[in-house]
C-alpha cells in the first residue's frame, strides 16, 4: 500500500510521539502543531514546513524519550496523560476507587485504521468506548501503532479485529469485576488469541507484535499476555 508524503509525515510525527490525530493525509491545524513541536524538540526552527532537515529528523528511529516531549502540545488531556505515563494507573484492586462506579465516565476514541467487529466482520468499528481517564493515552497508542505498522501488517496481526472494550461483567469464574467493566481494557482478535492460549500459539504473542505491546507499555498499560502468558487479546490500564 503506497502512502502519500502527507500520510508518511503524519505517521512519522505520530511515531515520534507528536500526535496528529487520525492519519488522513490532510495537513490541518493538529498536524501543523505536531510538526512545529517536533521541530522545536529537535532544535530546528519551528517553521511548520517539512523541509529537508525536518524530513531527515523524522526518518530517524523514534525513541521512548521522544514521547516525553509532547508536553508542549496545548492539550487539556495532557496533564492526565503525563500522570499516567509515569505509572499512575491503579492496581486492579484499586480500579473502583480510581475510575469510579463501573460503566461511568465513558468517552470515545477514534481508530486510525479500518477495524471491524471480530464477531461480525461486516460491521465497521470507527470508535472505541473507553474511560475518560484512559482515553488520551489509548488514542496516542493507537496513533503511534498506525505510524509503525502498514495496513497489511495491521491485518496480519489482527489489530483490525475489535474484540470489545467497555463491557460491565464479572471476571470469568470470579466475583470481581472484569477490567472491561470500567472501559479500561481493550481486546483484539479474540479468535486467534483465545483466553488460555500461550506462546507461540496466540497470534499476538509473536515477535512482530512486540512493538505493538511496547507502545502500550510506554504509557503504563499492561498486556496479560506479556505479563502472564494468557489472554493475549487483552490490554488494560490497571496494574496486576
Ligand atoms: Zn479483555
Amino acid at each position: 500500500m503506497s502512502r502519500t508524503f502527507e500520510e508518511w509525515l503524519q505517521s512519522r510525527l505520530t511515531a515520534h510521539g507528536f500526535a496528529c490525530g487520525v492519519i488522513d493525509g490532510v495537513i490541518g491545524p493538529k498536524t501543523l502543531l505536531a510538526l512545529k513541536g517536533f521541530q522545536r524538540a529537535r532544535g530546528l526552527g519551528p517553521t511548520g514546513l517539512a523541509d529537508e532537515g525536518t524530513v531527515e529528523a523524522l526518518k530517524a528511529p523514534s525513541s521512548r524519550v521522544a514521547i516525553e516531549e509532547t508536553s508542549f502540545i496545548p492539550d487539556r488531556d495532557q496533564d492526565v496523560a503525563d500522570d499516567q505515563r509515569h505509572g499512575t494507573f491503579p492496581r486492579q484492586s484499586d480500579a473502583m476507587g480510581f475510575y469510579g462506579p463501573v460503566g461511568t465516565s465513558q468517552t470515545r476514541i477514534s481508530v486510525p485504521w479500518d477495524m471491524r467487529l471480530a464477531w461480525d466482520p461486516s460491521t465497521t468499528v470507527r470508535n472505541i468506548t473507553v474511560h475518560e481517564k484512559v482515553a488520551p493515552s489509548a488514542q496516542r497508542v493507537l496513533n503511534r501503532v498506525r505510524g509503525i505498522y502498514s495496513d497489511r501488517e495491521i491485518k496480519s496481526l489482527g489489530l483490525d479485529l475489535f474484540g470489545g472494550s467497555l463491557n460491565v461483567r464479572r471476571m470469568r469464574g470470579g466475583s470481581r469485576y472484569s477490567m472491561h467493566s470500567w472501559g479500561i481494557a481493550i481486546d483484539f482478535d479474540p479468535e486467534r488469541n483465545r483466553l488460555s492460549w500461550k506462546r507461540p500459539q496466540a497470534r499476538l504473542s509473536r515477535d512482530d507484535a512486540i512493538q505493538f505491546w511496547l507502545e502500550w507499555e510506554k504509557e503504563g498499560w499492561v498486556s496479560l499476555g506479556r505479563a502472564r502468558n494468557f489472554d493475549w487479546m487483552h490490554v488494560q490500564a490497571a496494574r496486576l
